[in-house]
């Protein structure tokens, strides 16, 4: 037993001779549990075998280092993952769908801009001309805007513009569209809208904005111009004549609406002028849609 090992270079060993029968005749050390490395070495006597040195090192901390070892490239590939790759990837991802929203819409209000205004409107009415529905426009300017921005400065003319925007786009469906046409021009396309609906949206668009506090002292009126757009009619087309209106509701005396007529003959309604369209009460839109 004295030539038992129970230590090699600091690990412990397990050491036993067993004879030719596989029975231990002398041990030291203590077996160790699983992991484990076992070596069987081959005792002879004239060439003869007559037992066995079977040799025992626990691989415990040795698994252990491995593991560890394991866990620390996992977490370094992990984050070599995300620092070279996925975060990368993500700011590209960012700045993409950045550059698409720029694309599509207003810096200053987040409406949809001037460009998109051509699809959206081919799009709705080659949908209106197959379902046989009508496509409306209302064309609106706000009134003396030169004069909110001489007066209270241009940083509060941009508040103006957007909370303006805002109150328009809270009242018009979602399956409408609000495009920032340009300064203070803006254009709303409205899906599946005949000219009676259109009217009491710009009256009430009209009544809302006149009503709401822009915090300047004095209220914010916009005109309006609406046309109710023909089959197949293109947006140049259809804006041309509810711009033509937009001039008309201006030069009538402003804060009123006015419809485009086939043969151009102007139809203005205002607040207090008697016509049937344009009474000063709310219509709700939305409610008598449904
Ligand atoms: P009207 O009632 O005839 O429409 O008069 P107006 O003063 O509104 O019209 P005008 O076209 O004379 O002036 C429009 C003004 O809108 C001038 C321009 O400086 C201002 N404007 C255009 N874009 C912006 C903007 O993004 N921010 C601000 N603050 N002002 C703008
Ligand atoms: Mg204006
Ligand atoms: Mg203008």
């Amino acid at each position: 037993q004295g030539l038992l090992h129970q230590d090699a270079l600091g690990t412990p060993v397990y050491q036993a001779v067993f004879n030719a029968d596989g029975e231990i005749v002398a041990d030291r050390g203590t077996p160790p549990l699983l992991p484990r490395q076992t070596h069987r070495a081959p005792l002879l006597d004239a060439g003869v075998i007559v037992g066995y040195l079977e040799s025992r090192v626990s691989l415990d901390t040795l698994f252990r280092q491995t593991l560890a070892l394991a866990l620390l490239v996992a977490i370094g590939g992990g984050l070599a993952l995300i620092v070279f790759d996925l975060f990368p990837l993500q700011q590209l991802r960012l700045a993409e769908r950045k550059a698409y929203y720029l694309a599509e819409h207003d810096p200053l209000t987040g409406q949809l801009n001037r460009y998109m205004a051509e699809s959206v409107f081919a799009q709705e009415m080659k949908r209106a001309s197959r379902y046989d529905y009508r496509l409306s426009l209302i064309f609106f300017d706000i009134d003396h805007f030169k004069t909110i921005n001489d007066v209270h400065g241009h940083h509060k003319g941009d508040r103006v513009l957007r909370q303006l925007s805002r109150l328009v786009a809270q009242n018009i469906r979602a399956s409408d569209w609000l495009v920032r046409w340009g300064g203070e021009e803006f254009l709303i396309i409205l899906a599946h809208t005949d000219l009676n609906m259109t009217r009491k949206l710009a009256e009430k668009l009209r009544h809302f904005v006149e009503c709401t506090d822009f915090g300047l002292g004095t209220p914010v009126t916009i005109s309006l111009g609406i046309c109710s757009c023909p089959p197949h009619a293109s947006l140049q087309d259809c804006v041309r004549q509810a711009d033509a209106a937009l001039y008309r509701a201006k030069n009538a005396g402003r804060n009123q609406w006015a419809e485009a007529v086939a043969d151009d003959a102007p139809s203005t309604g205002t607040p207090d002028s008697g016509e049937t369209a344009s009474r000063p009460e709310i219509f709700f839109h939305h409610a008598e849609k449904s």
